[in-house]
């Protein structure tokens, strides 16, 4: 059963909440957590870890545990119907590799392994933020209960928890859904990752073991559409819209889609209070960035809570230490997502050709190329 008081507690052990709850084991700190999924539930899309979120995941203990985590060698970004392509490669970044594809099933299943302190089929209905403690109220095996913590940390994925309105939040819908499910195409893959851009949105094929992970954005209808054709139907779309490079596709697997949208918090904090993970920012998956940046908040948010005496959890004073260190990097992911979305939605003659320029240019440039490939394995500050 929850006990009625924790030093610290977590709502939501999704990848956030459950590596937060990890980083934390081992200190004399009462954590607990509380999921309101009743068991593990199988989540189709796929996760690209930066060579950053590995390094995290392994001072967890967790990496080991991740048997299917496939390397990427090189990222190919080139845009549809124009020319210009760039090509990002580990050794050019000085890494063993740019990232890894990881289901994120898998990933929670790692994570949850060792946890202590987590209860699920408990739903938090809401939560008050005082200037003493933190007050959450929850439902579990039938009943109301409440629980205070010195420190709260809101992870529930931005699902809209009654308490967290007191946050300020910006919204933009991107008016796209993501389509997800596997693939096996025609050339192998050799582990290179395909980013590819077209006026509808982005599509990434990622390696996913022999297969390829597909996360194809466009607009809703049309993902819906997606969604409904049968393999064969689907598979010459997406020959069509990706075009040769693999040389089409023969396989496909089950299709899922999830609707876009940015939207993330000014303050990710309020009185005795921290938002982290897709709670303080959702992001659009181009590039892969939203749960490394979210690994990020949680492993930074561990390192000041270990840092901090009884008397200063959950304080104004550690709060602000906590923003002063993610701001940078949060915004830097927020700004950087959106702003490619924004540079490739044009479909103006125009606007490819300076797109095609760029990608020359960038691709021209290892200097720049390195420097944004630091950022995007280790954050604002690779
Ligand atoms: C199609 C797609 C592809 C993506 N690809 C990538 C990628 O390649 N790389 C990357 O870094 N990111 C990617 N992302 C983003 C990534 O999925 C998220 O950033 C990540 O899942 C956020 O983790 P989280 O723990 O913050 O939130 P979630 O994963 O949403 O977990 C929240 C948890 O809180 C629980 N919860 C919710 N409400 C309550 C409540 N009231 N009480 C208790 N528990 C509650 C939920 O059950 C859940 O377990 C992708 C996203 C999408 C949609």
């Amino acid at each position: 059963m929850p006990p009625e008081s924790a030093d610290i507690l977590i709502v939501g052990g999704g990848p956030t909440g459950a590596a937060l709850a990890l980083a934390l084991r081992g200190s004399d700190l009462s954590v607990v957590l509380l999921e309101a999924r009743e068991s593990m539930t199988s989540d189709p899309r796929p996760l690209a870890l930066s060579y950053g979120s590995r390094l995290i995941l392994e001072r967890l203990g967790v990496w080991a545990r991740v048997a299917t985590a496939t390397p990427i060698l090189s990222i190919h970004v080139s845009q549809r119907g124009g020319f210009g392509h760039s090509v990002l490669s580990a050794t050019e970044a000085g890494v063993p590799a740019l990232g890894y594809v990881v289901s994120y099933s898998e990933l929670q299943s790692a994570l949850q392994h060792d946890l202590s302190g987590c209860f699920t089929g408990a739903t938090v209905l809401r939560i008050e933020a005082g200037e003493e403690t933190a007050l959450a109220e929850f439902s579990y095996l039938g009943n109301k209960r409440q629980i205070n913590a010195k420190l709260l940390v809101v992870a529930e994925g931005g699902r809209g928890l009654e308490g967290v309105e007191g946050v300020t939040q910006r919204e933009k819908d991107y008016r796209q859904s993501a389509v997800v499910t596997q693939v096996v195409s025609r050339v192998l893959h050799r582990n290179v990752a395909y980013e590819r851009f077209t006026p509808q949105g982005p599509i990434a094929l990622l390696p996913f073991g022999e297969k390829l992970a597909l996360v194809w954005t466009t607009g809703p209808q049309v993902a819906d559409m997606l969604c409904s054709l049968n393999d064969a139907l689907f598979l010459q779309r997406l020959h069509q819209h990706f075009g040769d490079r693999l040389g089409g596709f023969y396989e496909t697997g089950k299709r899922a889609s999830f609707p876009l949208k940015l939207k993330y918090a000014i303050t990710p904090t309020m009185p005795r209070t921290v938002v982290l993970g897709n709670a303080a920012q959702t992001l659009h998956p181009v590039a892969g960035q939203g749960f490394n940046l979210g690994l990020r908040d949680s492993w930074e948010l561990s390192e000041i809570i270990l840092c901090s005496t009884a008397q200063q959890l959950g304080t104004s004073e550690m709060l602000r230490a906590y923003r002063a260190r993610r701001r940078l990097d949060r915004y830097g992911g927020i700004f950087f997502t959106d702003t490619l979305l924004t540079l490739f939605a044009s479909d103006s003659a125009l606007f490819r050709a300076a797109r095609g320029f760029g990608l020359a240019a960038l691709d021209a440039l290892p200097k720049a190329k390195r420097f944004l490939m630091r950022r995007m394995i280790f954050g604002a500050r690779g």
